[in-house]
C-alpha cells in the first residue's frame, strides 16, 4: 500500500486535469494526478498506426478556442492550417455528386434562401442565449422542452433545409440524432463555438491542426510532474468530508488531500465510489448527462490524390453514412490523408457489419466522394471510442431533452472538497479542448481562492 499526502489530487490525465494540475502548482501547491490509462492525453490521442501518425482523438482549433489557442503557444507548440483548396463534394439524397465552393451545401435558391434564414435565426438566437448559462433565458424552459428536429419542423416546410442546419449541430458536434436533445442545448453548443453560423463554416471550426499531434498539449504539461503523475490508476473510491479527501486508485494507491478535481467525463462519475454517496440531486443529474457517438475513420494514401484533380478532400452527405470527409494530411508530408465521421445511429449501424464489411462500405463511400483511388489505402484505421472504458462515447457528453434547465445551474459547483473539471461541463469552448483548458483553469481558480480566504 502506498500513501501519499498532496494540497490537492486530480484524477484524470487528459487536458483538462492536467491544466489543473500545471495552474496548481503554479500558485505552490502539491498535487498528484490519477490516470486510468497508461497514458496522458484522454480524449486527445496521437497514435502510429503501422507507420502513420493519426490523430485518433480531438485535433482541430478554431479560432474562437482562445484558450487552448493560447496554451499551445505557450507550450512552444506550433500549429498549422487543414488543406482546403479547391472544390468540395457534396453528395446528395437523390445519388447526385455535386462539386462546389464555398460554405454552403449545393441547393435550389429557394432552399439555400431558406438555410440563411434558419441560419439568422439560430444566430440571434445562439448569441441571446449565450455559452454559460442557457437556462437563465427567459425562454429557457420552452426551448429546453422541444427536441431540435421538432423546432426546426415548426419552423421551416423545406426538408432539405431542416436537415441540412440540422446536421451542423447533430451530426457534427453533439453526435446524436436532432430529436434527442433540446432546441436550447443546440443554441448552447453554437454559442460555445461563437455562433450558428460558426457550426456551419468547416473552414472555422476545423481551422488548425497543432504540429506533432494534439496529444503533445497533454504530454508537455505532465511533464513537470514527474513521480506525481501515476499512470495505470484508476480511481476507484473517494471518501470525502470538509477535512479533505481520500482518493483509492488501483494498485493500492492512496492519496491523502484537501482538495480533489475530478478531471473524468460526467458519464464516468458513477464508476467511482463515494463516500459518503454524493447527494440526491447529483445522482439524478449525471445520469441526464450522455455521451454522442462517432466513429472517425483514417485513410492514408502514398499521395494527395484529390488534390490533382482540383479537390480539396472535403465533402458532406446528408444520406451516404461518411458524412463529413476533410484532407487529413500532416504538417510537411507528402503523402495523402483523409479522414471521415460516421454520426449518431449511422455510427450504431456500422458496428452491426463485420469489420471485414464495415470497412468495403466506407471505403465504397470514400470513392463515391473522391473517385477510384480512395479504394486501396496504405493505412486504415477507425477510432472507436464508443468501445473505451476510461470514454464511453464521442465526442462530447451534453444534457437529455429539459436537463440543462432542470439541472445546468448545479452541474460545474464544486460539492465540499471536490471540484469538477471536463470540457463537457464548459460553456465557452464546450465539449472541445478550449473548454477542456477553460475549466481545468477554472477548478484550479478556485481552489486556490479558497485557500487564500482560510
Ligand atoms: C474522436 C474525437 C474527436 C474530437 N475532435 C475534437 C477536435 O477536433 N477539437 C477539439 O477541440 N476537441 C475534439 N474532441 C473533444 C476533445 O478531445 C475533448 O473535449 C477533450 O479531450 C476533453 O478533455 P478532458 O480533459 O475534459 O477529458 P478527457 O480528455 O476525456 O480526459 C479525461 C481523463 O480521465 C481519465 N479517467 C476516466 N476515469 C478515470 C478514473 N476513474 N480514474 C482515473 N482516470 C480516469 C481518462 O482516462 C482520461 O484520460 C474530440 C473527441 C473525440 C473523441
Amino acid at each position: 500500500m502506498s500513501v501519499i499526502t498532496r494540497d490537492v489530487v486530480v484524477v484524470g490525465a487528459g487536458p483538462s486535469g492536467l491544466t489543473a494540475a500545471a495552474e496548481l502548482r503554479k500558485a505552490g501547491l502539491s498535487v498528484a494526478v490519477l490516470e486510468a490509462r497508461d497514458r496522458v492525453g484522454g480524449r486527445t490521442w496521437t497514435g502510429d498506426i503501422d507507420g502513420a501518425m493519426i490523430e485518433i482523438g480531438g485535433q482541430w482549433l478554431s479560432p474562437h478556442h482562445t484558450a487552448a489557442l493560447e496554451l499551445v503557444a505557450e507550450l512552444g507548440l506550433e500549429t498549422f492550417s487543414r488543406y482546403r483548396d479547391g472544390r468540395s463534394v457534396y453528395l446528395a439524397a437523390d445519388g447526385v455528386r455535386h462539386e462546389f465552393t464555398g460554405d454552403v451545401f449545393p441547393a435550389p435558391e429557394a432552399t439555400a434562401k431558406e438555410i440563411d434564414r434558419l441560419l439568422a435565426l439560430l444566430d440571434e438566437l445562439a448569441a441571446e442565449v449565450g455559452a454559460e448559462e442557457p437556462w437563465t433565458h427567459p425562454n429557457a424552459e420552452e426551448l429546453d422542452a422541444i427536441p431540435f428536429s421538432i423546432w426546426l419542423e415548426r419552423q421551416s416546410d423545406d426538408e432539405y433545409a431542416r436537415e441540412t442546419v440540422s446536421f451542423y449541430v447533430s451530426g457534427a458536434m453533439l453526435t446524436k440524432p436532432a430529436h434527442t436533445f433540446s432546441t436550447l442545448q443546440a443554441l448552447q453548443m453554437a454559442a460555445a463555438q461563437s455562433s450558428f453560423t460558426a457550426l456551419a463554416t468547416d473552414t472555422f471550426m476545423l481551422d488548425k491542426r497543432v504540429i506533432g499531434g494534439m496529444q503533445q498539449v497533454s504530454q508537455r504539461l505532465a511533464a513537470g510532474l514527474g513521480d506525481d503523475l501515476h499512470l495505470n490508476s484508476p480511481v476507484r473510491r473517494i471518501e470525502w468530508s470538509d477535512a479533505g479527501v481520500t482518493v483509492f486508485a488501483d494498485g493500492e494507491l492512496r492519496v491523502r488531500a484537501e482538495r480533489v478535481v475530478l478531471a473524468v467525463p460526467p458519464n464516468l462519475y458513477s464508476t467511482i465510489s463515494f463516500d459518503p454517496p454524493m447527494p440526491r440531486r447529483r445522482h439524478q443529474m449525471y445520469q441526464h448527462m450522455s455521451f454522442g457517438f462517432v466513429v472517425k475513420v483514417h485513410a492514408v494514401y502514398s499521395t494527395p490524390f484529390w488534390r490533382a484533380k482540383g479537390l480539396s478532400g472535403t465533402g458532406f452527405s446528408d444520406t451516404d453514412f461518411v458524412s463529413e470527409i476533410y484532407d487529413n494530411t500532416n504538417h510537411g508530408m507528402d503523402n495523402g490523408a483523409l479522414v471521415g465521421f460516421i454520426a449518431g445511429a449511422q455510427a450504431d449501424a456500422v458496428f452491426e457489419m463485420s469489420p471485414e464489411d464495415r470497412r468495403r462500405a466506407i471505403l465504397a463511400c470514400l470513392v463515391k466522394y473522391l473517385g477510384p483511388e480512395a479504394a486501396n489505402p496504405e493505412v486504415y484505421y477507425e477510432s472507436d471510442w464508443g468501445a473505451e472504458e476510461w470514454t464511453r462515447g464521442a465526442y462530447g457528453v451534453s444534457f437529455d431533452l429539459g436537463g440543462l434547465t432542470r439541472y445546468g445551474r448545479d452541474h460545474r459547483e464544486p460539492l465540499g472538497p471536490i471540484h469538477f473539471a471536463c470540457s463537457d461541463l464548459a460553456g465557452h469552448g464546450f465539449q472541445h479542448v478550449d473548454g477542456a483548458v477553460r475549466m481545468g483553469k477554472r477548478a484550479a481558480a478556485a481552489i486556490v481562492s479558497q485557500r487564500t480566504l482560510v
